[in-house]
C-alpha cells in the first residue's frame, strides 16, 4: 500500500479477532448451540482459568469494569463516611466504583509514570481513611511495593484497578494479587477484551469469592434463596466461552504490544515530546503507549497527523475532579497540577493487536517529522 493512501485508526478490534477468528466462531456456535447461557460451565471455567492466570484462588464474572470495583468496595464495606486514596489520574470509572456506594475519593497526584505518587500517600490518611484503590493505568503498574506496605502500616483495605493491566507485573507478581481484591474489565478494547462487556474480580478470600458469587446474581446462594440483598451483575456464557479463548493468547498479545511499545521508543526521537518511562522492577503491558506533548502543541501536533490520516487518542482530556459528575468535589480541595497538566498534555499512540510493521512506522515518520 502506497503512504499516500494510508490510513491509521487508534485501535482496531477487527485485527485481533480476526488473528483467531476460526477459533472465536467455533466457541460463539458451540455456546449457542449448548442452549446454557447464564451461569453455566463456561462461565465457571472462564473464572478458573482467570484466576489461575493472575495467581489468585478465586474469580467470580461480573458484567462490567464499574461493577467489579463496585462490587467489591460494597463487599468490603466501603461506604458512606469512608475514605478511599486514589490516584487523581485515573478513567472515571474507578472513582465511580466507590463513591456510587457513598465513600470519598482522596485524590492524589501521580508520579512521572502516570500512577499515584506514593510519597504523597501518607501525609493524607485522617481517620477515615479505609481503603486504597490502586490504579495500574495504561497497562504500567502503580508501585505496589510501596503502597502494600503503606495499607499494612495503617491497617487499610487495599484494592486494585486492573482494567488496564492484565498480566502486568511488579517484581514478578501479577498486578491483582497485592491486595484484598483485584477488578478486572474485559472491555472490547482491554488487552483481555470480550465482544461485548465484561469484568470479574479477583481474591483469595473464601468468604469474598461467596459473597461476590451471591451478590452478583441477586443476592442468590441457591435458586430462589436469597442471602442478601444483591444485584444483577452477571458475565454470560457467550462472553465467558470467547474470553476463555482470547485468554489462551493474553501473553502473546501482549508481547506483541511490547514490541510494538518498544519500536515507539526506539525510533520516536522527536524532541517534542516525552516518552513514557518504565519504573524499576515493573513489566507494562502497554495497555496504551502514551506520549506528553511538550509546549502547548497536542492540538496541532493532533491536527498535522489528522491531515495525514493518523487517529490517536487522549487518555484523558479532563481529569475526574474536573468532570461535572463530581462538581461536589471542591476545586479548592483538590490542589492536582500535575493531573491537569497531563489532561493537556498526553496523546495515545495508535497500537493494537495485528497493526503492521509498515503501519507503524508511518506513524512514527510522521511523529519525527511534525515540526
Ligand atoms: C475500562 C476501565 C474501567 C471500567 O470498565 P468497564 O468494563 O468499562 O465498566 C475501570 N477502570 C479503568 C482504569 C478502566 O480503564
Amino acid at each position: 500500500m502506497q503512504h499516500n493512501q494510508m490510513e491509521i485508526q487508534c485501535n482496531r478490534l477487527d485485527r485481533g479477532y480476526h488473528q483467531h477468528q476460526a477459533e472465536y466462531e467455533r466457541k460463539a456456535l458451540e455456546v449457542l448451540r449448548s442452549g446454557n447461557y447464564i451461569l453455566g460451565n463456561e462461565l465457571k471455567s472462564f473464572e478458573e482459568k482467570f484466576a489461575e492466570y493472575v495467581g489468585t484462588k478465586y474469580c467470580v464474572g461480573v458484567a462490567c469494569g464499574l461493577d467489579s470495583i463496585r462490587i467489591a468496595t460494597h463487599l468490603l464495606g466501603v461506604g458512606v463516611g469512608d475514605e478511599v486514596i486514589v490516584s487523581a489520574n485515573t478513567y472515571i470509572a474507578t472513582i465511580l466504583g466507590f463513591t456510587l456506594n457513598g465513600a470519598t475519593p482522596v485524590l492524589i497526584e501521580p508520579d512521572q509514570y502516570y500512577n499515584i505518587d506514593t510519597a504523597q500517600i501518607e501525609k493524607r490518611i485522617t481517620n477515615k481513611t479505609k481503603a486504597i484503590m490502586a490504579v495500574h493505568l495504561y497497562g504500567q503498574p502503580a508501585d505496589m511495593l510501596e503502597i502494600r506496605k503503606i495499607a499494612q502500616k495503617y491497617d487499610l483495605l487495599l484494592l486494585e484497578d486492573c482494567a488496564q493491566a492484565h498480566g502486568a507485573k511488579m517484581n514478578k507478581e501479577t498486578v491483582g494479587t497485592f491486595g484484598e481484591v483485584g477488578c478486572f474489565s474485559f472491555y472490547p478494547t482491554k488487552n483481555l477484551g470480550a465482544f461485548g462487556d465484561a469484568g470479574a474480580i479477583v481474591t483469595n478470600s473464601p468468604e469474598l469469592y461467596e459473597r461476590a458469587r451471591c451478590y452478583r446474581n441477586y443476592g442468590s446462594a441457591k435458586q430462589y434463596y436469597f442471602r442478601e440483598p444483591g444485584i444483577n451483575s452477571r458475565l454470560d456464557e457467550l462472553q465467558a466461552g470467547l474470553l476463555s479463548v482470547r485468554l489462551k493468547y493474553l501473553d502473546e498479545c501482549n508481547k506483541e504490544r511490547m514490541m510494538f511499545a518498544q519500536r515507539y521508543t526506539k525510533y520516536i526521537n522527536n524532541g517534542r515530546f516525552l516518552l513514557p518511562e518504565i519504573r524499576k522492577g515493573a513489566e507494562p503491558v502497554w495497555h496504551q503507549y502514551v506520549i506528553r506533548v511538550l509546549g502547548g502543541q497536542r492540538e496541532r501536533l493532533q491536527a498535522y497527523l489528522a491531515k495525514r490520516r493518523i487517529h490517536v487518542a487522549i487518555h484523558y482530556p479532563i481529569p475526574p475532579h474536573l468532570s461535572d459528575a463530581y462538581k461536589e468535589i471542591s476545586p479548592s480541595k483538590c490542589l492536582l497540577p500535575f493531573t491537569e497538566q497531563l489532561s493537556r498534555e498526553v496523546l495515545s499512540l495508535p497500537l493494537y493487536a495485528g497493526m503492521t510493521e509498515e503501519e507503524q512506522f508511518y506513524v512514527i515518520e510522521k511523529l519525527n517529522q511534525f515540526e
